[in-house]
């Protein structure tokens, strides 16, 4: 993928936009850029840059990428919501073997919410961490839906980052702590010491220690790589196959309530460690077939004008809106899901499903200020003010 219209080849070391920025570590990577911790020499800060390929497509993307991220970054600052959704510092070009690249600067975060769901060994992060979640994620959301007229369309665990509040101290210390220890390589082993750069310099990542206790956590939704506008959709195939919601996949009008549905599904899984919906295609049913049956076993029975109000809704439904393909359905209501199957008490099992249930309407779904008001987040911080 480090070929023309692919990658550009960063390396440590290399500056950017008129030398003001330095290369120091690989962050990360997706389908469409490089990620690198990198220094502002002019103000001594650190940012995470995002290099994307430079082919046509991906450039066009990450403008509309920009626009967003600026939207976001100007619309209302000091909403606590904006808190909760990344914001873009710079962005500039920057030309290559493989072509002329869009760059952009973000605020260094740490690992992402599936690393979290892996940390607890997929058997459920403790709910009071969930809650925080999913708080700081319904604030994001509003400001991102109501004021920003923005929708994230590919909510997942993968796509909210975790960070500390004092990143830029963390950084400075591991690096200069890596520093010396590479200083003292230097002087004491002959010629072994050339692997220059720590695998991960910035220490014990940028998350909290696995064995301390974490009492509190920040989130930032991020990737908005596949946003769209509430007016302006740029595609009618989005969401990663578990989050998505019914409309979509039945072809029907989506808008924000696409973004609770799959608020709903991450909530799930961080509580369970297992996907709310995975799907799979049978001889005689397609993938999208046993979606929408899972989700009708879940919830109840769509209404048929809402199931029949899609572009391939006839693919799927018959014309009294049951399903054509899959006859036979086993209700199993999210309460009993979360008794039976992953040994909630029954309190907890019905407080969770009392808060997930309005996002998984398949019609009228809560919206985000809908849900700050729950009573499962009545205790969890931040506290709404007014
Ligand atoms: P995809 O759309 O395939 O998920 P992408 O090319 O749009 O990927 P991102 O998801 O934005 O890229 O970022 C890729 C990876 O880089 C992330 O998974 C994360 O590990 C890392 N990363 C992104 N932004 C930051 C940040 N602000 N701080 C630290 N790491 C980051
Ligand atoms: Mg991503
Ligand atoms: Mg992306």
């Amino acid at each position: 993928e480090y070929c023309s219209g692919g990658y550009h080849p960063v390396k440590i070391g290399d500056r950017f936009a008129n030398s003001r920025y330095i290369a120091i570590h690989k962050l990360g990577w997706g389908h469409f850029s490089t990620v690198w911790l990198i220094r502002d020499q002019l103000h001594g800060r650190y940012y995470a840059m995002k290099v994307v390929k430079s082919a046509k497509h991906y450039s066009e993307t990450a403008l509309d990428e920009i626009k967003m991220l600026e939207k976001i970054t100007h619309t209302s600052p000091s909403s606590v919501g904006a808190r909760f959704v990344t914001d873009i510092a710079d962005h500039f070009m920057v030309d290559g073997p493989n072509g002329r690249h869009v760059c952009m600067t973000f605020q260094v975060l740490g690992e992402n919410l599936l690393a979290l769901i892996k940390r607890y060994d997929h058997r459920g992060i403790p709910v009071p961490l969930v809650k925080q979640i999913a708080k700081q994620m319904l604030l994001g959301l509003d400001y991102l839906h109501r004021q920003c007229g923005i929708i994230h369309t590919d909510l997942k665990p993968e796509n909210v980052l975790m960070y500390l509040e004092n990143v830029e101290d963390l950084i400075r210390d591991n690096l200069d702590k890596k520093q010396d220890q590479h200083r003292r390589i230097r002087h004491h082993s002959s010629g072994r010491g050339s692997h220059v750069l720590p695998s991960d310099p910035l220490g014990c990542s940028l998350t909290q220690d696995r064995n301390k206790p974490m009492s509190n956590i920040h989130i930032k939704i991020a990737d908005l790589g596949n946003a769209c506008w509430l007016d302006k959709h740029f595609t009618e195939d989005i969401q990663t196959r578990q989050y998505r919601s019914p409309e979509v996949i039945f072809g029907g009008k989506w808008d924000a309530g696409a973004d609770i549905w799959s608020l709903a599904c991450m909530i799930f899984e961080l509580l369970t460690g297992s996907y709310l919906f995975d799907p799979q295609k049978d001889r005689s049913f397609s993938r999208d077939d046993d979606h929408l049956a899972q989700m009708i076993e879940l919830v109840g029975p769509m209404r048929p004008e809402f199931a029949l109000s899609g572009k391939r809704s006839r693919e799927f439904f018959d014309c009294h809106g049951y399903l054509r393909h899959i006859r036979r359905l086993r209700y199993w209501n999210l309460e009993d899901v979360l008794y039976d199957k992953y040994s909630f008490s029954r309190k907890d099992a019905r407080a969770i499903a009392s808060f997930l249930l309005p996002m998984l309407q398949f019609e009228r779904r809560a919206t985000a200020g809908d849900l700050l008001h729950h009573s499962w987040l009545e205790d969890t911080a931040p506290k709404l003010t007014g």
